[in-house]
């Protein structure tokens, strides 16, 4: 029998979130939780033995149907918690998630409940991820990179990454924020910067972090 520790949960959760992105390889999941490879290679062992996750040779790491539920357990906790600190506790987008990190792993089935009810039931965060519903289904994520967007286009911001407060400010400064409107005016040749316009006004953006705002909407 293994406690679902914290250490337990975060490793559950990055292998959630890598796995979306591909398959999952073990110095993959020790970068991301900043361990050594040895002993990710150990917790993965660990999990494997009560069935939380599969490991086969050439093939990654993976959830089981438990392990998912509870990586899912996890992240509706973390989605949940962001909103209440924003929108009940006027925290600001940016530090949200640093708290929510923490909070997730000791959130009460009870509590859950009540934040739940007391925001009216959420779909998403205040970065545009999905919240899973109390039974952990997830929605259907049709979105894609902004990069994608072709010259003239125009699409909704679905969600921006979570994780990085000063990155979080440069896009509430520029207006890049889910829900907006974007049009795509341009792409540079040779990887040269995209030119996009949000809020009436045309910045000009990275691919690679236009790689990572993801919209829904038109071609
Ligand atoms: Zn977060």
């Amino acid at each position: 029998m293994l406690v679902m520790t914290e250490t337990v949960q975060d490793y559950l959760k990055a292998i959630w979130m890598l796995d979306r992105t591909g398959s999952v390889s073990t110095s993959a999941l020790a970068e991301r939780l900043g361990v050594t490879a040895a002993s990710a290679t150990a917790m993965i062992k660990r999990l494997a033995g009560v069935g939380l996750v599969r490991h086969e040779p050439y093939h990654g790491v993976s959830l089981t149907e438990a392990g998912t539920q509870a990586a899912l357990e996890v992240i509706r906790h973390h989605r949940l918690l962001e909103l209440y600190l924003m929108q009940a506790l006027g925290l600001s987008w940016d530090e949200v998630h640093a708290e929510a990190e923490r909070l997730e792993h000791h959130l009460s089935e009870t509590l859950e409940a009540r934040i739940d009810a007391a925001l009216g039931h959420p779909t998403r965060d205040p970065h545009g991820d999905p919240i899973p519903s109390p039974e952990l289904a997830l929605v259907d994520e049709n979105d894609r990179p902004l990069s994608d967007l072709a010259r003239g286009m125009e699409a909704v911001i679905r969600r921006v990454p979570d994780g990085d407060p000063e990155l979080l400010r440069y896009l509430a400064q520029l207006g890049f924020m889910p829900d907006e409107r974007v049009i795509m005016v341009g792409h540079a040749p040779f990887d040269g910067p995209l030119t996009v316009e949000v809020g009436g006004e045309r910045h000009a953006i990275s691919r690679e972090l236009a790689d990572r705002i993801r919209i829904e909407g038109s071609p």
